[in-house]
């Protein structure tokens, strides 16, 4: 049984203004019914570090897309997985796990960035690049849909980009959709030549340098922590430029004790949540499509087990191959076991 009190301690600390106890009565309700219908249906939730903070609360695993992937493909006995996250990303649950019912509680979910690549503009591009470069290798961020992952040779992680770029044998790389990701990358590898989606994330290129450089004139001491997907002028006034993952590990075990959280707002909401004997001030901008999934939602995809993802086969696999050319490229120990099978 969730107590309201607890919650309000905890979630008040996210958002001051928005949880209040009577909120909070409602909310733990709807948690209640959630964590019964979980088990009814033998789901597990998994859900993005940029979700609300209440969807946290019933979370089985939180984390970023890399993290995340992992995760969904490591459900062996549950039937269905509860995705709480952008679509790609429950698309890419389907994809490393495609034995389980992947369920996307708001189909509205999507993402401006993935938006930006389709597979029909992406097998143009390639045609005209091959012309000029018969080396090309194509890496696509996993802020992509299932059909762009399967024409990309492998996949990557705002946390492996520069990695997977740097291990693959091509000199010559289509890096898509984010250029600002792509940018990043290419700056800290010059050996290869990283040919630029012309594609970014909303959210982040509406942040701006001025509201980083007044807050840490105002506190010094602060450490910056930029997310990669920020535009070039940003990530260059962080102390460091991380995946949200990196972001809470670093806060965690930093000596510092305040921190300014350059991306999306979740992170910042869990953040005050999971670390909260420290500061953490905000230059972030909302995702409202990270934000459209609510407990209703949930509560409703638990009881219908819809939204269902559902993948033409072949594209499952070109974009499983994508995906397993990533661990094989970087961390080939930590390869899900369901991708195992077809590595030679
Ligand atoms: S923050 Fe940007 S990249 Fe992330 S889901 Fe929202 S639109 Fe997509």
């Amino acid at each position: 049984m969730f107590d309201a009190k607890e919650l309000y301690a905890k979630l008040s600390r996210a958002d001051a203004g928005f949880y209040t106890l009577d909120t909070c009565h409602t909310i733990a309700a709807k948690l209640d019914r959630i964590a019964e219908l979980k088990q009814r249906r033998n789901a597990v939730i998994l859900a993005h570090n940029y979700q609300r903070p209440e969807i946290f609360e019933i979370a089985d695993y939180i984390g970023d897309s890399l993290g995340l992937s992992l995760q969904a493909a490591e459900v062996k006995t549950a039937e269905a997985i509860v995705f709480c996250g952008v679509h790609f990303m429950a698309e890419t649950a389907k994809v490393v796990n495609p034995g389980r019912k992947v369920i996307h509680p708001n189909r509205q979910a999507g993402c401006s960035l993935a938006d930006m690549a389709d597979e029909v503009d992406l097998a143009v591009r390639i045609k005209d690049l091959r012309r000029q470069f018969d080396d090309l290798g194509i890496v696509c961020y996993v802020n992509t849909t299932a059909a762009v992952k399967a024409l990309s040779d492998a996949c990557c992680t705002s946390a492996n980009a520069i990695e997977v770029i740097a291990a693959m044998p091509n000199r010559n790389i289509l890096f898509l959709p984010d250029c600002n990701l792509g940018r990043y990358a290419a700056q800290r590898l010059p050996e290869k030549n990283v040919i630029l989606w012309d594609g970014f994330c909303a959210v982040h290129q509406e942040i701006e340098p001025a509201s980083v450089e007044a807050i840490r004139a105002a506190y010094p001491g602060l450490k910056v922590l930029a997310h990669p997907e920020c535009r070039d002028d940003v990530v260059r006034l962080a102390d460091a430029a991380l995946s949200t993952a990196g972001m809470v590990k670093y806060a965690q075990n930093s000596p510092a004790q305040m921190f300014l959280a350059v991306t999306e707002c979740g992170l910042s909401d869990l953040l005050a949540i999971q670390v909260p004997n420290k500061q953490f001030f905000r230059a972030c901008k909302i995702c409202r499509f990270m934000k459209m999934i609510t407990l209703d939602d949930v509560i409703s995809s638990l009881e219908n087990l819809q939204p269902e993802i559902v993948l033409d086969e072949g594209v499952r696999k070109g974009a499983e191959r994508s995906i397993r050319r990533m661990f094989e490229l970087t961390v080939k120990e930590k390869i899900p076991p369901t991708l195992l099978n077809e590595i030679d």
